[in-house]
């Protein structure tokens, strides 16, 4: 339980349970760790880290003595009864990931999903997150965006995967390891040739911080003129080109536009609808756009 400020403060005599608080940490630069998490690593009666060893140094860096248990993919289901157990005896518990925040392509989802199944308070301590640091400076559009954690590690999985995103709006985000990043890429010119932008943002908050922009045929001759450019952690991000993309929302666009030359815009939504399976408001909005785009 915390006060107005974040900070813990003692518990009611009726609410005896203590919290579980998912805590991001830093990606990169440890100045983007927050006060709040902090003062909550340093409040919490256990952390449950993704490897013990790896947030033992943040911490030590933090100057901050816990005691630390393992939660990862492979104990996370049984680990959630150890962590009831021990928020029903009134202990906080801290949740932290490697780097970034839990959940998010990191172990936690079991464990919070059972938790608040039972009734537990579950607090986010905000802070950093690859995929948002990343799309915010990345110029692309930022309205609407679909994150696919990590992508297949093998070429036809990937390429099955890329073509199902032709049906998706907006920017499409996804994780990409060093190792595997030139074979994605190449993948993505396979299903997308010139019809997508890419941008991506590599070792994001650190020193090496790139952000290389272009079609999946000139990041790739990036990539061939200077092998660093392969090295380290990759957000990719991809925004489909009219002409490629979003095959679903052009479509929807004919059929208003056809509508709309002898409906109101209310009734050629209306009719777009049924047609579409896609929602009334939606394309109310997407009408009204087409009108004052004329
Ligand atoms: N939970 C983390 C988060 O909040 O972003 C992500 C953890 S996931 C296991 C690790 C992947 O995130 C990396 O392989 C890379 O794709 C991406 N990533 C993490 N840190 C990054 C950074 N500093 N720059 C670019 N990508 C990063």
């Amino acid at each position: 339980m915390t006060n107005k400020r974040g900070h813990m403060v003692p518990h009611s005599s009726d609410d005896v349970r203590g919290s579980l608080y998912i805590v991001a940490t830093p990606i990169g630069n440890l100045d983007d760790f927050s006060r709040r998490a902090e003062q909550t690593l340093r409040e919490v009666d256990y952390i449950a880290a993704e490897d013990t060893r790896h947030t033992r140094r943040l911490l030590n860096h933090f100057g901050i003595d816990a005691k630390l248990f393992s939660i990862h993919d492979h104990n996370e289901k049984d680990k959630a009864d150890y962590v009831a157990t021990l928020l029903d005896e009134g202990k906080n518990v801290a949740l932290v990931s490697d780097a970034g925040t839990p959940l998010i392509s990191d172990p936690g989802y079991h464990v919070v999903h059972a938790l608040r199944d039972k009734g537990h308070k579950v607090l986010p301590i905000p802070g950093a997150c690859a995929l948002i640091s990343a799309l915010c400076a990345s110029g692309l559009p930022t309205d609407q965006f679909f994150f696919a954690g990590f992508v297949p590690a093998k070429s036809k999985g990937r390429c099955d995967l890329f073509e199902s995103w032709k049906k998706q709006t907006g920017t499409v985000v996804f994780y990409e390891s060093t190792h595997r990043v030139y074979d994605s890429i190449t993948d993505v010119q396979k299903v997308y040739g010139d019809d997508a932008q890419l941008v991506l943002a590599r070792e994001v908050t650190k020193t090496f911080e790139t952000f290389l922009s272009g079609t999946a045929a000139e990041i790739l001759a990036m990539f061939d003129a200077d092998a660093n450019q392969l090295r380290g952690e990759f957000v990719v991000m991809l925004s489909f080109t009219q002409e490629s993309g979003n095959e679903v929302e052009l479509e929807v666009k004919r059929i208003l536009t056809i509508l709309l030359e002898d409906l109101p815009v209310k009734q050629a939504a209306a009719m777009a609808a049924k047609l579409t399976g896609e929602k009334k408001n939606y394309l109310y909005k997407m009408a009204l756009e087409m009108q004052s785009e004329e």
